[in-house]
């Protein structure tokens, strides 16, 4: 009788053991998974900050022009320099050194604001950026109720302005690609016949690229993707056509080392105004502020 108690006491202890072990394992793992830092990215760290409209909070794509000037007083006192693609691009053929701390600002859809409330604020704290247009936008919605701080797009006019500061390149954001319902985005349709895509594709950025030279004499060398849908489709016809740089909505640090290729799939952080400007930055910079 006691030796069958004391085997099922042993039996029992050594199960609770067991369980006890692989809790630990569990538990471990888990800890040591929480605490690895990721794996840093290869090269120079970039963050890269998505904005969209700056004007008075309605929804989560619009941000004060009070955030975003305390967005850029918090960048340069610590210690953050903004850089331009083609800075990038020099410097991943091997051209010049980049700051120490460089940061791409970056603005979609093409709002008249970028133009009326963040050049002055660019302009204020030595910052650049780049503002991808819609350009149907432009060409069509933008002069039928031009120059609302509101709501309106950018004209060709605006553009060309933004671009007369030094301080704005312009990249696409597609011609008529700008929506998210029977395509999400420029992104392939699931079943879609690959050539008829890439025709498609390419069909809508040269209208923009030849809209954007006839009227500014440059065309894009920048793309961002509508609503962050990427697919892999759509890279060789962005290189066909010249674009050095693809902005997506993934939330990571990118890393820019000497290869171009490096500036395909930029990751960007939404700069929402649900935060502060010091909730946004430790959540998008981490440790890498001092
Ligand atoms: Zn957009």
């Amino acid at each position: 009788m006691y030796h069958c108690i004391s085997q099922r006491k042993t039996g029992f202890f050594l199960a609770l053991t067991a369980v006890a072990a692989a809790l630990w394992i569990v538990l471990t793992t888990v800890t040591q998974a929480l605490a690895a830092p990721e794996t840093p990215p290869e090269g120079i760290a970039l963050p890269v900050v998505m904005y969209h409209s700056i004007c008075p909070t309605t929804n989560d794509y619009q941000l004060p022009a009070s955030a975003l000037e305390e967005d850029l007083r918090y960048l340069k006192a610590h210690g953050y320099e903004s850089v331009s693609v083609q800075q990038l691009l020099a410097y991943t053929k091997g051209k010049g050194e980049l700051p120490e701390k460089p940061i791409l600002l970056t603005f979609d859809d093409g709002f008249y604001n970028n133009l009326s409330d963040a050049l002055p604020l660019l302009e204020q704290y030595d910052m650049q950026a780049v503002v991808s247009v819609v350009g149907r936008y432009t060409d069509e919605i933008a002069p039928a109720d031009p120059e609302v701080p509101a709501y309106s797009y950018l004209t060709w006019d605006n553009v060309r302005q933004l671009q007369a500061s030094g301080r704005v390149e312009i990249g696409s954001h597609t011609y008529d690609l700008h929506s998210n319902t029977q395509r999400a985005g420029c992104s392939i349709i699931l079943g879609e016949d690959p050539a008829a895509y890439s025709a498609m594709l390419r069909e809508d950025l040269t209208h923009l690229q030849t809209s954007a030279y006839n009227e500014t004499g440059t065309s894009p060398d920048v793309f961002a993707y509508p609503y962050g849908f990427i697919c892999r489709e759509s890279v060789p016809v962005l290189k066909e056509l010249g674009f050095v740089c693809t902005l997506t909505c993934r939330e990571e640090i990118n890393g820019i080392t000497r290869d171009p290729s490096c500036l395909y799939g930029l990751g960007r952080f939404h700069r929402s105004p649900k935060y502060s400007t010091e909730e946004f930055f430790a959540k998008m910079l981490g440790n890498q502020t001092p």
